[in-house]
């Protein structure tokens, strides 16, 4: 679309719309406007987001503290300002040059006040960094074509921008093959303590665990009894589903693009603090727990539609769990808060499902972020056949047109 506007305003809103900040005006021959990716273990506790936080410079006014707007002391030198109803992460507050404070808006709450001139990008992610803390690479091997194919892919650090070894061979990081996973391995034959995968936010208000091996065992049994396995459970490997979600709802909420969920029984998530009891077994019983059941910590619900529950943790922001009225016995989980031996991805838990179309990729039609999900779709399947991985269950199963139909659902394939 053409604008004939020679500046723009950007807002920054939480899902809730209980907080609103507008930048000052941003010549549109100032554009695009940088933006990094921090993939640290910090900021996928922080987000729930695999990718873990994505952010820019705000051109506009401090952010200032109301009733609604909740600050989080990220580390001595950072604070995050999130919005305190429906937990979206808004701001960093920067403090590490002396005498300084700058702030940074997470990119995935920013709507420019009118389209762009043709061709012209509102960001440009010029960096990824802390690879190193996902061992795995996290989401990276799809995340370089944020860009338009007209910009440069952003560069790859080990550490911070700059200051750290960067990865400038061509291909996938990490370069040795060796320490990644085939797509078969799984928990079924480890130590059950191996299969126990902390679930766990910044803050620790939130720790739980996820009983992945027992659950892979408990699943292989269920369907040698002739019963019926969860849809989002792998028939082969008994890993649960991956999808990345291209949603607005879920951008919102944990301040970046193209999140990503897996899903789990309630049956088979404990609390840290009590290993032998599972979380309430249906949502509803989840939801009544909440504020009265020590255990939950500061797990909080944020109801952001009919029948749809979002948690997340009320110190620290993180997006926790997705559950609707119509799943009762499941949740979806946010990767970011999984603490996985072999890595980010957590792929001897998680079956990603890669390539195809993104779920959800429709939402960002018309708007600045439209060509995420092609590009997405296409690093996803390039990074499939790299791998040598078949095509995911899930997908198989969408592609042959029998997709089960979950009403109300978020983060489905
Ligand atoms: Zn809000
Ligand atoms: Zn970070
Ligand atoms: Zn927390």
């Amino acid at each position: 679309m053409e604008s004939n506007t020679d500046t723009i305003t950007l807002t920054a809103q939480c899902h809730c719309r209980a907080l609103t900040f507008t930048s000052k005006p941003i010549p549109t021959t100032s554009l695009p406007l940088k933006a990094t990716n921090c993939h640290c273990n910090s900021c996928r506790h922080l987000t729930g987001s695999l990718r873990g936080s994505t952010d820019i410079l705000w051109p506009g006014p401090p952010p200032q503290p109301s009733d609604n707007l909740k600050q989080y002391a990220f580390s001595p030198r950072l604070n995050i300002y999130f919005c305190s109803h429906c937990s979206t992460t808004l701001f960093w507050e920067d403090n590490s040059t002396p005498g300084v404070t700058n702030y940074l808006a997470f990119t995935g709450v920013l709507t420019p006040s009118s389209p762009l001139p043709l061709g012209q990008n509102l960001i440009e992610w010029d960096a990824h960094m802390f690879l190193a803390d996902t061992i795995d690479g996290g989401a990276v091997p799809w995340l370089n074509g944020l860009n338009p194919p007209s910009a440069a892919k952003p560069r790859r650090w080990l550490g911070w921008r700059e200051k750290s070894k960067e990865i400038t061979s061509e291909g996938y990081w990490p370069e040795d093959k060796n320490i990644l996973l085939s797509h078969a391995d799984n928990l079924l034959h480890l130590p059950e303590k191996e299969g126990n995968i902390p679930l766990k936010c910044h803050c620790g208000g939130v720790d739980f665990v996820l009983k992945a091996g027992n659950a892979q065992r408990d699943l292989k049994e269920r369907q040698s009894k002739g019963g019926q396995l969860p849809w989002f459970v792998d028939p082969e490997s008994y890993k649960l589903l991956g999808s990345l979600d291209g949603c607005s709802d879920c951008r919102l909420v944990s301040g970046t693009e193209i999140f990503a969920w897996t899903f789990a029984e309630l049956k088979h998530i404990t609390f840290a603090s009590d290993p032998t009891s599972p979380l309430p077994l249906d949502t509803t019983a989840l939801q009544s727990a909440i504020g009265t059941d020590p255990r939950l910590g500061t797990l909080s619900l944020y109801p952001s539609s009919q029948g749809v529950q979002r948690y997340h943790c009320s110190t620290c922001s993180a997006v926790v769990f997705y559950a609707c009225d119509s799943r009762p016995d499941m949740v979806d989980i946010a990767p970011g808060l999984l603490h996985a031996p072999e890595g980010a991805r957590a792929e001897r838990v998680i079956s990603w499902s890669w390539g195809g179309k993104l779920g959800f990729g429709s939402d960002m039609a018309g708007t600045w972020r439209e060509h995420l999900p092609a590009a997405v779709e296409e690093e996803t399947e390039q990074f499939r056949l790299a791998r040598r991985f078949p095509k995911n269950f899930r997908r198989v199963v969408k592609e042959q047109g029998a997709a089960q139909a979950v009403p109300g659902g978020s983060g489905q394939v």
